[in-house]
């Protein structure tokens, strides 16, 4: 199996890796499609040239759509605004401009009408069949025959798939496709491969990237992505006021991060207080994710803020922290993301929040004892206690805003991405419960847990409101 670590971590825009990053990407490649399809078509069948899109969103993405702000997110797409790259002070403007013209002019095709009012679908009927998060595009010419029609899954982390890419994923994904030095397909495999080579995790996942891109390249784009991360910190620490939609939560990062500046090197200070640093910095995190912001999947962007809380409370409060170790961290965090996404899911629509949050935690905690000189054993141990106590966690995001529990749920996650690392850096790497059985216990547990809880927003925390 070959994911790369940046395939992992992708630099994005908030609130959701699934609901607005993933149908942005897939209006974009509909679009990319259908400039293949209609320069074929155009000069063989000129009745076929498309001259308007339907946008169709079905189960999760329906339901939880406009407080994800999918709708803005599809949009964008039809804009050929991509994820890494929006401008969002310009696409704003394009956007008002779209909704007063009701027409697209993506560079390659004709024109096209699309009333957003009329011509994007929140569909409440039963999802498709291949996953969760469903989205149907259509092309139709002036008659309104269909010119090109395809069904895509935001399968979580920004990733998107189309109908027939779901039922037979692509043979680079695929265990021990050729060329990759380790293809390690589970835990067992990585640990396995890790005692015969003498390499550490990041050394191997370092390994398999070397044979898609450079070493400076993949240097370069690791101190990219941390960049983004710690700069999403920064953003959320400098801010205040109220986040965007109907519960008018507050901010909170800023002010708590202001009380710990003050109360440092008090000699009234709690030993716990460590675990305030590691909050603020995941709600840092978190609030700009909300705000719609810059924001790194990691391997979500409902789960955004773990990892770099972890990786920034590594820097700035373990004695002996060596940045140039940032690397390894990321690589270590990718490799168990994506066991994690092979062998189960990322997915807070498919898996509930243990697939988001939990995956996460799990991935801090690898990342984490790798950096602090854990072997390969302990950096397992530690994966598998974060994600173990996250099992069964439902998302029930309310108002389906990525807010509450959202915000603060990563805070708790990185606090215990912590101690996990800490736990397995105290044993020798043996251990009960090996992570490939837990992975398969959040699986089952996802397949089985009701789709009230897996981000629809009919169940839990999301329909037990206090009275205003
Ligand atoms: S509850 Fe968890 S899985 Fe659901 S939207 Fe929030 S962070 Fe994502």
């Amino acid at each position: 199996m070959f994911l790369s670590v940046f395939d992992v971590f992708k630099i994005g825009i908030g609130p959701s890796s699934s609901h607005t990053m993933g149908p942005m990407s897939a209006a974009v490649r509909f679009l990319d499609m259908l400039r293949a399809q209609a320069d074929v078509a155009a000069a063989a069948i000129p009745a076929a040239v498309p001259a308007a899109i339907k946008v169709r969103l079905h189960g999760s993405l329906a339901f939880t759509g406009k407080g994800h702000a999918t709708d803005r997110a599809v949009l964008l797409g039809l804009l050929d605004y991509r994820p890494d790259s929006l401008d969002v002070d310009e696409a704003e403007g394009r956007i008002a401009e779209l909704v007063q013209t009701r027409r697209l002019h993506p560079a390659g095709l004709p024109a096209l009408d699309f009333d957003p009012d009329n011509d994007l679908i929140f569909d409440f009927g039963p999802p498709l069949p291949g996953h969760a998060n469903g989205m149907t595009f259509q092309a139709l010419d002036k008659a309104g025959r269909v010119v090109l029609s395809e069904i895509f899954y935001s399968i979580g982390g920004g990733f998107v798939v189309t109908a027939a890419e779901r039922e037979s994923p692509p043979a680079a994904f695929e265990t021990g496709a050729a060329g990759w030095p380790y293809p390690f397909h589970n835990a067992a495999a990585m640990l396995r491969m890790a005692r015969e080579s003498g390499a550490s995790i990041a050394g191997m996942k370092r390994a398999n990237e070397l044979v898609v891109r450079s070493a400076a390249e993949v240097e370069e784009k690791l101190d990219a992505v941390w960049a983004a991360m710690n700069g999403c910190i920064e953003r959320g620490l400098s801010l205040d006021g109220q986040l965007p939609g109907s519960l008018k939560v507050k901010r909170r990062a800023k002010a708590i991060h202001q009380q710990l500046l003050r109360e440092r090197g008090a000699n009234s200070s709690l030993p716990h207080v460590a675990s305030d640093w590691l909050s603020i910095y995941a709600m840092a995190v978190n609030e700009e994710n909300a705000a719609g912001g810059k924001v790194v999947t990691a391997p979500t962007n409902g789960a955004a803020g773990v990892v770099p809380a972890v990786l920034r409370y590594y820097l700035d409060h373990c004695a002996g922290a060596e940045p140039a170790k940032v690397g390894d961290f990321l690589l270590t965090a990718a490799a168990i993301g994506g066991l994690i996404k092979h062998n189960a899911s990322i997915s807070g629509a498919e898996a509930g929040c243990q697939g988001e949050v939990g995956s996460a935690a799990a991935m801090a905690a690898a990342g984490l004892c790798a950096v602090l000189g854990g072997t390969p054993e302990q950096v397992e141990n530690a994966a598998e206690i974060a994600l173990e106590h996250h099992l069964g966690m439902t998302c029930d995001p309310v108002g389906g805003l990525v807010q509450v529990p959202c915000i603060e749920r990563n805070a708790i996650g990185a606090t215990k991405a912590v101690a996990a690392a800490s736990l397995a850096l105290r044993g020798d790497g043996q251990h009960f419960m090996p992570l490939d059985n837990c992975i398969q216990a959040m699986r089952q547990t996802g397949e089985e847990m009701s789709t009230k809880f897996k981000e629809t927003s009919l169940g839990g925390l999301a329909v037990n409101l206090p009275e205003c």
